[in-house]
């Protein structure tokens, strides 16, 4: 059985052990040498140029995604040439537009935040006017870890992005929402075979500094019951009626008047996810490669009472994570670490750290203490 992935990153790095263990021949396409995923790619190629796809994809059975990057044109050409793409094309269309990703939730049912569709400083201004002059402000199309999210208070604070889009062949709109209230940022992930099995992991909480998710719990405090109950529902109703194949994570609030709405998806294993590797029975990335590949999905529950991921990014010094291995292993034996061998720059997600035990504030500072002394 022969996976093929499309992005040469960390998450696709975090599948070669699962696929050493399941024995599947996993076959990387990067973008460059040297990626995170460099020890299993067996190309170098440009995901935006059809030849080049379809020469990796011969050489598989099934193409799954490291990211949500491939342009449509190119999976549609894919699907042409008899590729078994997962998810297919229509699925990570709606993770890659987040105009289009409101608008097919809505139509699922799915709470949502109050949203439009603007395409000038009026119709934002318009939106601002009736949510108490302030809103969240979102580009469409290609933001990432906070990159094209700005909380507005005037109409003229997204001239800069109205202007981008003049310039844009593409055309479109901006995505402004209400400003949500919430209590805390919650993220469930499930898994879906072709063939309709559907397993979701404990809804876990996730804490994002300036945008990026610094740490993740597992599961989320307080949350057994009504909330597991109500996220689980959710991004199981969503895997279906989308026919999401493999992992799909939702990215959820939980407001301070006790709704839950949903943020974002993302339809490919997620850092809100990585504590699986270390805290749940099967794997996000174990998961997503049983699921592309049809067979039976693992067991989801915890090993341990919690777990606590914690990311570690690069700093300014820019030295590597390695060359702090000496205190971090030796202060903390049982915390997991994984580096995912990119060179550090400043803000750049280079690997995280899980601790898992019965304690909850023991396993958060172990995860903490760890992740801050691996830091560089
Ligand atoms: P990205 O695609 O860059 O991850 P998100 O849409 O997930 O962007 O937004 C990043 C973060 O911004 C969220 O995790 C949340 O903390 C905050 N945020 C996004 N949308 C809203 C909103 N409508 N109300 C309040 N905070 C928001």
């Amino acid at each position: 059985m022969k996976v093929g992935v499309i992005g040469g990153g960390q998450l696709a790095r975090m599948m070669i052990p699962a696929a050493i263990d399941l024995g599947i021949d996993l076959r990387v396409m990067a973008e460059t040498g040297g990626m995170s995923a460099g020890l299993a790619a067996t190309m170098i190629g440009d995901y935006r140029i059809v030849d080049e796809v379809l020469r990796f994809c011969s050489s598989v059975d099934v193409v799954t995604f490291d990211h949500e990057h491939v342009p449509q044109s190119v999976l549609r050409a894919m699907i042409e040439a008899g590729v078994v793409v997962r998810p297919g094309p229509d699925a990570l269309g709606v993770a890659q537009d987040k105009i289009l990703m409101r608008r097919t939730l809505e139509g699922l049912g799915m709470p949502v935040p109050r949203w439009a569709a603007v395409e000038s400083a009026a119709e934002l201004g318009t939106f601002l006017e009736d949510h108490r002059g302030v809103a969240v402000v979102k580009t469409a199309r290609g933001g990432y870890d906070g990159k094209g999210v700005r909380i507005v208070r005037a109409a003229h604070e997204a001239d800069d992005w109205f202007a981008a889009l003049a310039e844009d062949a593409r055309g479109g709109a901006l995505l402004v929402e209400e400003l949500v209230d919430f209590r805390r940022e919650l993220a469930q992930s499930v898994a879906r075979r072709p063939s309709g099995e559907v397993r979701g992991w404990p809804v876990v909480e996730s804490i994002q500094q300036d945008g990026v998710c610094a740490e993740v719990i597992a599961p989320a405090p307080s949350s057994a019951g009504r909330i597991a109950d109500a996220a689980l529902e959710i991004a199981v109703g969503i895997a279906e009626g989308l026919d999401v194949t493999g992992v799909l994570a939702v990215e959820l609030f939980e407001t301070t008047d006790e709704r839950i709405l949903v943020n974002e998806l993302a339809m490919r294993p997620h850092n809100s996810g990585h504590w699986s590797l270390d805290g749940s029975a099967t794997s996000q990335f174990e998961q997503h490669l049983r699921a592309v590949l049809d067979v039976p999905l693992g067991a989801t529950g915890l090993r341990q009472p919690w777990a606590v991921m914690v990311n570690v990014l690069g700093g300014p010094e820019g030295g590597s994570m390695s060359d702090r291995y000496a205190s971090a292993l030796a202060n903390h034996p049982g915390a997991r670490i994984h580096n995912y061998g990119k060179s550090p720059r400043a803000g750049r997600k280079i690997g995280h750290v899980t601790a898992v035990g019965d304690d909850l504030a023991t396993v958060a500072y172990e995860a903490r203490a760890t992740a801050a002394e691996l830091s560089v």
